[in-house]
């Protein structure tokens, strides 16, 4: 690996991870050998595949290692110095050093290290919107301090309210996520919902149609940020279009939080200063464990410090000491050099498929993911997506804007640079890697299945996979994930 890498901390760093590792193996063995086994052939999988999913990457051994510990029994309800159980000074020292980390690499006035995963992140920052913003000017509307002094009627009327509130995200198919206020999801439940899209021609976020959209829907929460959208956004246009209505801006940064932190993005696309509250997962492009983060101003640091019991579970404290570990690998010069080899990859990733006439959403990407339309090489994206994974390539399926395969099948596949990034791969190989994606889809033909016409089934010209396989070997030793390391 390289200076992007996640342990560029030399031979000795690999040496003692490859014995820690070990030994943990050998005593997992010896009580389920089967988990042993599939934890062995997890990491032989991702060494041998070019793993491209954009919402992936590869923590440091320090970061895996840190989840493997006592802090995974410990009971911890409640924040720093405030806890429902006894005996949290250890926990405490680990979420109050994951909070610092966060705040210094994001220049955050507030951070919360607890919740589990992104989603977890969203609905304490939902709750915490609604908490600031209606329960609290409601509880001293009726002279009361808490619900619990409320009477039946005045409780009614109050939960009343706050299940009445809107929200205005991005939608799922133009590269909005689930939680941004998708029907299905418990945030088009929550909320009154409407979706704001992109420009049908361009592809490109278009401020103008969701600042109308704001002026006439009138959301108390106004959500920006994606899971698949090729470009930058404006956030300090958003927090306009939300300042004008009397919106809270909400950024989910979950898929770009590596770019934020590696100063890729600043100024106007750094959500940090223009948010009220910011999301993000730490295993995307931040490079951490599983789970997420809440950054917050100081108004709604109050409620978001309440996520958990109120809408988490216990703290997962050996995650929060695994996400202290990574900010802290995330605040180290290296980490920019990589954050900006993710966007350059990125771009040549795009380059690479736009000169051998593939069509992607936008027409490229100026962040760490390219959408391609795979409709141009007459397939679904479900059917692309098994070809590729046949040859040695992990992406994921996509729906693109108006998708006419809709969400299930698609007609896209969304690439990302990170996890290849953090093995060394440099812009050369990345447009070898377009060059390898072209070369299956254009041998993939869909196929009939046994009741006519299949938006999954296809076939391979023979001789395909192998022989792209065999060209991603050699990419892939190359740039060997973990080098050192032997299990
Ligand atoms: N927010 C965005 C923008 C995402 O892309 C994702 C996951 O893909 C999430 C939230 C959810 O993250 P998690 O899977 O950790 O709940």
């Amino acid at each position: 690996m390289t200076s992007t890498s996640a342990s560029g901390q030399g031979a000795d760093y690999a040496a003692t991870s490859s014995e820690a590792y070990q030994a943990a193996l050998r005593v997992i063995e010896s009580v389920e050998p089967r988990i042993a086994d599939a934890t062995r052939k997890e990491l032989a999988d991702q060494r041998s595949s070019l793993k491209l999913i954009a919402s992936e990457n590869y923590a440091s051994p320090a970061v895996l290692l840190t989840m493997g510990t006592w802090f995974s029994d410990k009971y911890a309800e409640g924040t720093v110095g405030h806890r429902f159980y006894a005996a949290c000074q250890n926990v405490d020292t680990v979420e109050a050093l994951a909070a610092e980390h966060a705040r210094e690499l994001f220049g955050a006035p507030y951070a919360y290290a607890q919740p589990h995963s992104g989603i977890d992140a969203n609905l304490v920052a939902y709750w915490a919107i609604l908490a600031t913003r209606v329960e609290a000017p409601g509880l001293a509307e009726l002279g009361a301090k808490h619900v619990n002094d409320l009477s039946e009627a005045d409780w009614e009327t109050l939960r009343a309210k706050m299940g009445n509130q809107r929200l205005l995200g991005m939608s799922l198919d133009t590269g909005g996520h689930l939680t941004h206020g998708f029907r299905p999801n418990i945030s088009g439940k929550m909320f009154h919902q409407r979706q704001y899209g992109t420009d049908p021609v361009t592809g490109f976020l278009d401020y103008d149609a969701v600042a109308s959209a704001a002026r006439e829907f009138k959301p108390l929460v106004l959500v920006a940020g994606y899971s698949a959208y090729p470009r930058r956004v404006n956030f300090a246009k958003m927090r306009e279009i939300a300042d004008e209505v009397g919106a809270t801006l909400m950024v989910d940064m979950a898929h770009f939080a590596g770019l934020v932190a590696g100063k890729v993005f600043t100024g106007d696309e750094d959500p940090v200063p223009h948010a009220h509250v910011v999301t993000t997962t730490t295993h995307k492009s931040l490079r951490g464990p599983r789970g997420g983060l809440v950054l917050a101003t100081e108004e709604f640091a109050p409620a978001v410090d309440k996520g958990c019991p109120m809408v988490l579970g216990g703290p997962l404290s050996h995650v929060m000491a695994a996400k202290a570990v990574a900010l802290a690998e995330a605040r180290q010069p290296e980490f920019r050099t990589y954050a900006q080899a993710v966007a350059d990859n990125a771009q040549s990733l795009a380059d690479g498929f736009v000169k051998r006439d593939g069509a992607l959403v936008t027409g490229g990407t100026d962040n760490h993911l390219v959408l391609l339309d795979v409709t141009s090489f007459g397939l679904t994206g479900r059917q692309a997506e098994s070809a590729l994974l046949d040859s040695g390539i992990v992406t994921n399926r996509n729906a693109i804007p108006a998708d006419p395969n809709g969400a299930w099948y698609t007609s896209g596949i969304r690439f990302g640079s990170p996890a290849l990034t953090t093995r060394g791969f440099g812009a050369d190989e990345f447009d070898r890697v377009a060059e390898l994606v072209v070369e299956v889809l254009s041998n993939t033909q869909p196929a009939a299945g046994p009741n006519g016409p299949s938006k999954a089934k296809y076939t391979l010209a023979d001789g395909t996979a192998e022989r792209v396989r065999a060209a991603a070997a050699e990419l892939l030793d190359a740039n060997p994930l973990y080098p050192g390391l032997t299990l």
